[in-house]
């Protein structure tokens, strides 16, 4: 569930994600699925490395009015949106996209055996928790 910042932030606010892991004994490749509650690099940043994916075995699970929203740069003008959000949510979502690794799902959605998306749409188009 999310990534965390990543790097994006300095290395006092993320990037501790891939430390935990190995800690619990796993590696990136063995993740097979991401679940994100919205296109934030506060939870999307810890997606990508060097403009890479950190998980290449992973399937993003996320809300396909975020993403829908964060890809379309008409709606910085159009709500007023920093210019900058529509750039991480490229430079974290757009590998996954790129290589087919994202479902996207609308309203409440059963993701995986045990897990089901709530919308919880404010804070962005489909903020959810599983
Ligand atoms: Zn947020």
């Amino acid at each position: 569930m999310d990534t965390g910042a990543g790097t994006f932030f300095g290395s006092k606010l993320g990037g501790e994600l891939q430390t935990s892991l190995k800690a619990a004994g796993y590696t990136p490749n063995e993740i097979d699925a991401i679940l994100l509650t919205h296109i934030h690099t506060d939870h999307s940043g810890g997606l990508v490395e060097q403009g890479k994916r950190v998980f290449p075995a992973a399937t993003l699970y996320v809300g396909k009015p975020d993403v829908d929203f964060w890809f379309d740069r008409a709606n910085a003008t159009r709500f007023n949106v920093a210019e900058k959000y529509f750039d991480e949510a490229a430079k974290t979502v757009k590998p996954y996209l790129d290589a087919d690794k994202v479902k996207s799902f609308s309203g409440k959605t059963a993701l995986l055996p045990g897990i089901t998306a709530h919308p919880t749409p404010g804070h962005t188009p489909t903020h959810s928790w599983s």
